[in-house]
């Protein structure tokens, strides 16, 4: 193991410059002007810049569908079915809503499906700034339910509905946590 930091752990200094450099504009525009307040480039408007922070720290619990994540750290895809009315259902849950009973089997997810439609993200959420622009699909699977996932592509432009992509099971750069990912199929 090398010494450097992981993005998780470097994550809170990069969301720190960010900050930074807004405090920094509040204070010049109060400098300038007195007030906070700036023309918005695009409509001339007035726009009043604040910075208020908000962390936070959560826990999910999974007990109910630590299976799911036990098949991934095996390179396995899995997913709940109901016994009584055979929905498969994805990501997996542990009461069918339309038996409203609790009577599910595990079952593997095939590992090919067809791309339904997709969207680069270069706009991201604070937490995947780091990251290239990347791309978020919808893939249909044959056994019938879709998963919203990345998909990995050298070019986005190649993408097509109905293209054939693969499921992929791994840790994932930057982050260093097992997760699943869309490549096309060659
Ligand atoms: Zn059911």
């Amino acid at each position: 193991m090398s010494g450097e930091k992981t993005v998780i752990k470097k994550l809170p200094e990069y969301i720190d410059k960010i900050s930074e450099e807004a405090l920094s504009m509040i204070d010049r525009l109060t400098a300038e002007t007195g007030l906070p307040i700036y023309m918005d480039p695009k409509t001339g408007a007035p726009m009043w810049l604040d910075v208020r922070e908000l962390r936070l720290r959560y826990t999910l619990p999974v007990k109910s569908i630590v299976e799911f994540f036990e098949a991934l750290r095996n390179g396995v895809m899995k997913t709940t079915k109901c016994k009584e009315c055979g929905t498969i259902y994805f990501p997996p849950q542990i009461d069918c809503p339309k038996c409203r009973v609790r009577n599910m089997e595990w079952i593997e997810v095939e590992k090919e499906g067809e791309l339904v439609t997709w969207t680069v993200i270069n706009t991201k959420p604070l937490t995947f700034s780091y990251h290239n622009d990347y791309v978020v699909g919808i893939v249909r699977m044959p056994q019938g339910f879709n998963i919203l996932a990345w998909v990995r592509t050298t070019d986005p432009r190649k993408l097509a509905p109905g293209a054939k992509m693969r499921l992929k099971i791994g840790r994932r750069e930057d982050e260093n946590y097992i997760s699943y990912w869309f490549e096309p199929v060659e």
